[in-house]
Order: structure tokens, then C-alpha cells, then sequence
């Protein structure tokens, strides 16, 4: 574990599970913990990934693809502890409703849906006998309202966001505070492949006139994570340069 460089309330000494910690959102969510003082477990489908994000941040690194329940399960197994959960692993699946294959509707599911559900049931299990946890499940403002050419991705994240509503209320008895963070357009590997003119074209709807940075998503999941937002629970805060405020 490296020193933190500023100890945050509520994350300082926590062990946290990034899942999809390995680059892009979740990478830079993860450094942000650890700079707060939390033992830092990153996780995606790649071993190698794993250990280089772990090196990067001074953390752990355990692989996990959140679609395979056995994989989730031993997760679980390897890190016992854990009182800050952040499900951050995805990928888009751009296509028009017409062309999508429905195992493109069910793997977008799996992913974010019942990959993040489990991962979160699992951790709350934990939380549970620890005294209470935090939760952060990444959605998406693509989530939150339609968008051609998002039917799989958007439908899922719109279940996550869903999620987000009924286990912080079946969860805060046990002192489990569950929120939602939803990106607008962020610069990562994610987006990176996006014809120019689409990007251009998404872009021009954002007030803020940019892309946002995975860093600029660090700080309100740290916050939503923290004992900031003690009373903060069942709520998706939006992060999207004003895109939703239209
Ligand atoms: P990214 O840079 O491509 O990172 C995605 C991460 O998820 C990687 O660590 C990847 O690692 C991991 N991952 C993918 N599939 C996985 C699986 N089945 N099991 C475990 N890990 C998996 O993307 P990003 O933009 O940072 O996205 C992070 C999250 O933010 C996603 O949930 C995404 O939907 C959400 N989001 C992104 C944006 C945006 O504009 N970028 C906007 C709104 C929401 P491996 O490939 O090695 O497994």
C-alpha cells in the first residue's frame, strides 16, 4: 500500500474492489482511493492488466471477468474484507435496434447489469460483518435517457441505475450506502474508437463544449464513497459537462 497523499474520511484504511480498475474510469477511480488512504484491490478479465494497475497505484491486483459467476465468487474468495465497492467494468456495443443480435442484449446485460449486481450482493455480504460499506455502481447518462444506436448498453445501465434505487433501500439498514455515478462523454479507450463525426456531433451537445477526463470522474465517486456523503444514498450523481441539464 503506498502512503496516502490526502486521507479522506470513511475511505482512509478501507479496503476498496475496483472492478474494470485496470484503465480508463475505473484506473483513475482506483489511484484516487489509494492517494485517500484505501487498500486497493483492482480487477478486469486480464491478469497482466491486473498487475501493472496494481503496480501503478500501489494496490493489489486479482483478475475477474464479472461476467462468469465463478469468477465473482472467487473475488470474493481472495479478498474477504472489503467496505468499498466500485463496479466499473463495461464496454459499449453501439448498433441500431433493428441490427442487434439479442446475444448482444443479453451480454450487455451480463456485464453491467448482473455482473455489478452480483459483485455488489457479494460485497455487501462482507460489509455486512464489517459494520457497514460504501457502494459506487458506474451507469451511464446513456442510462438515463434514449439514444440511438445505445439499445443494449443504454437498457443496461438503465437496470444498473434501477439497482442503484432498490438496494440502498434494502441495504441501509445494514449501514450500506449505495449510489450511482453516470458519465457523460469521457475520454478513454471506450470512446476512442468513435468516428470523428459522431464524437463531434455528441460533443456539441455538451455545454462545457468537451470530453470530460477519467480523473474528473475520481472525485465524485470518492466523495459519494466517503463519509462526505454520509447521509447520500440511492442517488446518481451526473457528471457530464451540463449534457443532462438540457
Ligand atoms: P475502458 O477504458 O475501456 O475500461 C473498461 C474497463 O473494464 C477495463 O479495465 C476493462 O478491462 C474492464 N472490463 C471490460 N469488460 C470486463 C469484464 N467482462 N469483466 C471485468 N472487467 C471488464 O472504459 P471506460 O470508459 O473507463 O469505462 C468504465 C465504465 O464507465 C464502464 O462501465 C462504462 O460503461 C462507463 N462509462 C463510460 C463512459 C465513457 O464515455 N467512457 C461514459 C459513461 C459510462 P479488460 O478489458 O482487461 O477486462
Amino acid at each position: 500500500m503506498t502512503t496516502p497523499t490526502r486521507a479522506v474520511a470513511g475511505i482512509e484504511g478501507k479496503v476498496a474492489i475496483v472492478t474494470g480498475g485496470t484503465r480508463g474510469i475505473g484506473l483513475a477511480i482506483a489511484g484516487a482511493l489509494a492517494d485517500a488512504g484505501a487498500e486497493v484491490v483492482v480487477s478486469s478479465r486480464s491478469e497482466s492488466s491486473c498487475a501493472e494497475a496494481a503496480d501503478a497505484i500501489g494496490g493489489r491486483g486479482v483478475a475477474c471477468d464479472v461476467q462468469d459467476p465463478a469468477a465473482v465468487e472467487r473475488l470474493f474468495q481472495v479478498v474477504t474484507d472489503c467496505q468499498l465497492f466500485v463496479a466499473c467494468a463495461g464496454l459499449s456495443s453501439p448498433g441500431l435496434a433493428r441490427d442487434l443480435p439479442l446475444s448482444e442484449l443479453e451480454r450487455m446485460m451480463q456485464v453491467h447489469y448482473t455482473g455489478a449486481v452480483d459483485g455488489a450482493r457479494r460485497a455487501a455480504a462482507q460489509m455486512k460483518t464489517l459494520g457497514g460499506g460504501s457502494i459506487v455502481l458506474v451507469t451511464s447518462v446513456w442510462g438515463l435517457g434514449g439514444q440511438p444506436g445505445t439499445l443494449a448498453y443504454g437498457a443496461a445501465k438503465a437496470a444498473l441505475a434501477h439497482a442503484v434505487k432498490v438496494l440502498a433501500i434494502e441495504w441501509a439498514r445494514d449501514q450500506i450506502r449505495v449510489n450511482g455515478l453516470a458519465p457523460g462523454f469521457i475520454d478513454t479507450d471506450m470512446t476512442s474508437e468513435m468516428p470523428g463525426g459522431v464524437r463531434d456531433k455528441l460533443l456539441s451537445r455538451v455545454p462545457m463544449r468537451r470530453a470530460g477526463t477519467p480523473e474528473e470522474m475520481a472525485g465524485p465517486a470518492v466523495f459519494l464513497l466517503s463519509d462526505a456523503a454520509a447521509y447520500v444514498t440511492g442517488h446518481t450523481l451526473v457528471a457530464d459537462g451540463g449534457e443532462r441539464a438540457r
